[in-house]
């Protein structure tokens, strides 16, 4: 881990914390902070000190109008000062969303929702083996798909060397029959992907993809590999799964299978959906989707307190709303580009060997000669030199991934000045790197 990622940071609250929660925190990635952030608007956030950073992790993923959206946090206050959690029948808000989304996502003719990604693409798992009576599941090498045992696989960053296994558990405490069960094939990798349905394409129940790479950074398929994995998943009966919790309302409003044109027969999604708010889902055909739902022995069931709150729909449903009125796409794309070009610029004054990867509102710089085609490559990013850039954007207010491979994202309310105050600190950022 970079020098920045400081486990034994000092703070009153700190300590408070690791006195009572698992290492001060409720999810792993927020370990490493000297700071601990108390406010949050539009494209800036506040520490307990009261310094100021512009926001490029953006909670990984979900505040993609800017934080604390007034027009969506009054359209949650509506809805829980309406008609709070019920458990009877059906939520307005929820077909509202469903309709939305099969409209505007290509895979999908039926939507189902649930509180996170690790909750959707478990329920995929459970979809696709229930559709096809197999047990398998294919991912890729590096890519994370949350928690469940099925897919808690391959995305180890712990003991990564050039020839180390790939289907390595990505923690303790997972079935090892399960972590069995899935076959992991390196990114890009061709021969790999053909390799593996000729070994298992007649026991795979479910191929995953992240349609564009965000676990380690920003990479995107080769041409044809998308259309490779669409077709052997085609040709074996087995259910191509597109994670879409980071890519779906944030790289469009379809999600990445809107662009690059290959339709998935399920698409988790999650985070950006909703500004903030916990909801997550599973969309896709009408047929699979069927499998979901019964309380049967055969079929897969979808069952949770809190799965499609009022609160959360209406966050989604405003946040969909305003995605469209205000042309959020355009103004993300924008940004994000400029800020690449930007980024890449600097990098050249520099001549620091360093690449600038990315996709819409996100991208990642990858301290390495080229961008990266898989996860070994991308984890080659130079360490030391990534923990000096880290080090000196933090002090100069600006608010990055605390490891080489962690995608960075712009919300909707970073302004075009914002952007080119942040690259004056990135060109600062890439000499501290060079020291
Ligand atoms: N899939 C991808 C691609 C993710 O990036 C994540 C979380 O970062 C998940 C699934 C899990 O989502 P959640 O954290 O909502 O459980």
């Amino acid at each position: 881990m970079p020098a920045t990622f400081d486990e034994t940071a000092q703070s009153t609250t700190w300590d408070r914390a690791r006195e009572v929660v698992p290492r001060g925190v409720s999810s792993g990635h927020r370990v490493g902070w000297r700071q601990v952030l108390v406010k949050a608007s539009g494209a800036y956030v506040w520490d307990e000190d009261g310094n100021r950073y512009t926001d490029y992790l953006n909670a990984w993923g979900p505040i993609v109008l800017g934080h604390c959206d007034r027009r969506v946090n009054e359209a949650v206050f509506q809805a829980v000062n309406t008609c709070d959690l019920t458990g009877v029948g059906p939520q307005r808000g929820e077909y509202e969303l469903a309709e939305k989304i099969c409209e505007v996502m290509p895979s999908a003719q039926k939507v189902a929702f649930c509180t996170s990604g690790t909750d959707a693409t478990m329920h995929a798992v459970h979809v696709a083996r229930a559709a096809t009576g197999r047990l398998k599941v294919l991912k890729f090498h590096g890519s994370y798909h949350g928690w469940n045992d099925h897919v808690a696989v391959g995305s180890s960053r712990a003991d990564l060397t050039t020839t180390s296994a790939l289907n390595t558990p990505n923690g303790g405490g997972l079935h090892p029959a399960v972590v069995g069960d899935v076959v992991v094939v390196e990114w890009n990798d061709f021969d790999g992907l053909r390799a593996a349905f000729a070994e298992h394409g007649d026991a795979l129940a479910a191929a995953f993809a992240e349609g564009y790479v965000h676990s380690f950074g920003c990479v995107a398929a080769k041409p044809g590999f998308l259309e490779l994995l669409r077709e052997l998943c085609t040709a074996n009966g087995v259910v191509l799964v597109f994670d879409e919790v980071k890519t779906g309302f944030r790289a469009a409003i379809g999600g990445y299978q809107s662009i690059c044109g290959i339709t998935p027969d399920l698409t988790a999604f999650g985070k950006a959906i909703a500004n903030g708010y916990s909801l997550a889902g599973l969309a896709g055909s009408d047929d699979l989707m069927g499998h979901l739902g019964a309380y049967t022995k055969d079929e897969a069931t979808i069952d949770g307190t809190y799965n499609a709150s009022p609160y959360a729909l209406a966050a989604a449903n405003k946040t969909l709303e305003i995605m469209e009125s205000d042309d959020v796409f355009t103004t993300l794309h924008a940004r994000g580009a400029r800020m690449r070009e930007g980024i890449q610029q600097a990098i050249d004054e520099a001549g620091a060997v360093a690449t600038v990867t990315g996709l819409g509102s996100e991208w990642c710089v990858y301290f390495r000669d080229e961008a990266p085609a898989n996860f070994r490559e991308a984890m080659q990013s130079d360490g030391e030199r990534y923990a000096r850039y880290h080090a000196s954007l933090l002090a100069q207010g600006v608010l990055e991934p605390a490891f080489p491979t962690g995608d960075r994202r712009l919300n909707a309310a970073t302004s075009e000045a914002d952007v080119e105050k942040t690259l004056e600190c990135v060109r600062r950022a890439l000499r501290a790197a060079a020291d």
